[in-house]
């Protein structure tokens, strides 16, 4: 028998669920990726780092597969690539293939699962196969319940049940090389057609290449040999931006370039050991799964707050306030240096992302929604599940999100995480010679005093777009409302 096994989000032949289902099932394994002009006609702009990684990345799972087949003597591997509509290239493959089966690794995000659907149903009429596989997440939708057999809502007891439940047998690796014989060949037609280039799907060149994020598998173990030697202090680094503290993964983790299971089976170890930091990563990858647990459960959260009671908050329109802070000129230093790390590079630090979108939505009044489809529009790392739940939190909407009455000082948390406004002046270097205690907010700064470091406030760098104690009121007299 024959199968197809359509890549996606999940660039890899490592550790690969779908890819070792089909090659322990099938004496024939045909690998596919389409350049899907669906979501690529949709983005906003034809420069996006996004679609360089993964055209990277795709062109090294190629060369991986090929590897893969030469190691064990199979006669081709190797990935057969189309660049059109995938609902309608996915099912003429198959059919074309003549293959039994189709497999993928499963996908949380609506529009992926009504894909999916359609995908399944002109299969199933042509008589073949369709079955998904869970290898984005460590445990699955379903697979944390409460004790009433219902998915969480609440975070700390979902992570709780979450540890408890990843054993041994959750963290085992796919061993795809040991079935790798059954790789079959790229047919002619396709390596005839070869590789589109990037102009080819209609996409230009970005800065991704300056950027210390390479691409595909082999990206992905640089980025995290880097990041071994550092977890044990994870948990004291991670909240300050201008430390090397974090893993930098995540774009890597969206495309499935590395896999999720040998990452926690790292961090599962060095937590065995009695390691604070890995125990706090490990955390922080419980967030995820929460996230796509929470999306398939309640895909609503989408457009709509997670409790339908805020999604009576009046926002602002406040058009001049938006352009502030999408061009980083709200006179909020740290604000403004992350909006800058945002736009020239695709990555904020997640303390500054928690600190922007609370801006936005706390001190600016703006809907949370407006600025989730801008992270969405830049984010290297854009992740539907994860990018909704962050926003959703930080607006005080969402599942288990902070409480409206608790809101971030911009000041405090610059002085806080940046304390020497070290970030700052990386960003923002018009202020490189203001002293670091007037760094985190230039605007309380005397006339002598900027005189002496040459700036002129409301010229060189704005004056604040709000006062954030009146912002704060106001916040908090437009939640407190939703009681009455
Ligand atoms: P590390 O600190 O090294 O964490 C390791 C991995 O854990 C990350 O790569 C990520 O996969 C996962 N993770 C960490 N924190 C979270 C979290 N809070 N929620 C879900 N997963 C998490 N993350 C995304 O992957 N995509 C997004 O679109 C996204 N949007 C966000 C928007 C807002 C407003 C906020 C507050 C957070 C968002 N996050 C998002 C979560 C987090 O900021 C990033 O995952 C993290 O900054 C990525 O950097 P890293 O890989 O170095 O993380």
């Amino acid at each position: 028998s024959s199968a197809l096994v359509w890549f996606r989000r999940d660039l890899r032949c490592d550790d690969h669920a779908a890819l070792y289902h089909a090659l322990r099932r099938h004496a024939r394994v045909f690998c596919a990726f389409v350049f899907d002009t669906d979501i690529l006609d949709a983005l906003p702009a034809r420069h996006d780092r996004r679609v360089e990684f993964i055209h990277a990345s795709v062109l090294a799972l190629d060369a991986g597969l090929k590897a893969l087949a030469a190691e064990s003597g199979a006669p081709g591997g190797g990935l057969i690539v189309r660049h059109g509509v995938a609902t309608e290239c996915i099912v003429a493959l198959a059919r074309s293939l003549g293959v039994n089966e189709v497999l993928v690794n499963r996908d949380y995000e609506p529009a992926a699962i009504a894909r999916d659907r359609q995908v399944k149903r002109a299969l199933d009429e042509a008589g073949i196969v369709f079955s998904d596989y869970k290898d984005q997440v460590l445990l699955d939708r379903n697979e944390v319940l409460n004790g009433q057999g219902l998915p969480y809502s609440v975070f700390t007891p979902y992570k709780r049940a979450w540890l408890q439940q990843l054993d041994a047998f959750q963290l085992r690796p796919y061993p795809v090389a040991r079935h790798a014989r059954h790789l079959a060949a790229v047919p002619d037609a396709d390596t005839a057609g070869a590789m589109p280039s990037l102009a080819d799907i209609g996409f230009e060149r970005t800065n991704l290449a300056e950027l210390p994020l390479p691409a595909g598998m082999a990206g992905a173990q640089t980025l995290l040999q880097d990041f071994l030697p550092r977890m044990a202090a994870y948990g004291v680094a991670r909240d300050y931006p201008a430390r090397k503290g974090v893993s930098y993964l995540s774009t890597h983790l969206r495309f499935g370039t590395i896999s999720i299971r040998r990452l926690a089976a790292q961090a599962h170890e060095q937590a065995r050991q009695g390691s604070e930091g890995a125990q706090i990563w490990l955390s922080e990858l419980a967030w995820r799964d929460f996230y796509f647990m929470i999306l398939w459960h309640h895909p609503r959260v989408v457009e709509a707050s997670f409790r339908p009671e805020y999604d009576q908050v009046q926002w602002d329109e406040a058009p001049e306030l938006w352009d502030a802070w999408i061009g980083a000129r709200t006179g909020y230093p740290l604000v403004d240096a992350a909006m800058r790390q945002l736009h020239q590079s695709g990555y904020m630090h997640n303390r500054l992302r928690m600190v922007v979108a609370s801006f936005l939505t706390k001190d600016l009044g703006i809907d949370w929604r407006r600025g989730e489809r801008h992270f969405a529009e830049h984010l290297n790392d854009y992740d539907l599940a994860a990018n909704n739940g962050g926003w959703q939190w930080a607006a005080s909407t969402g599942c288990d999100a902070q409480p409206w009455f608790r809101i971030f000082n911009p000041i405090t948390q610059s002085q806080k995480f940046d304390p020497d406004g070290r970030f700052i002046r990386r960003y923002v270097p018009e202020l490189a010679r203001v002293p670091d205690r007037h760094i985190h907010f230039p605007a309380a700064m005397k006339p002598l005093e900027l005189q002496a470091c040459g700036l002129q406030l409301g010229q060189d760098y704005p004056l604040p777009v709000v006062d954030h104690a009146l912002a704060r009121a106001r916040t908090l007299m437009r939640f407190e409302g939703l009681k009455k």
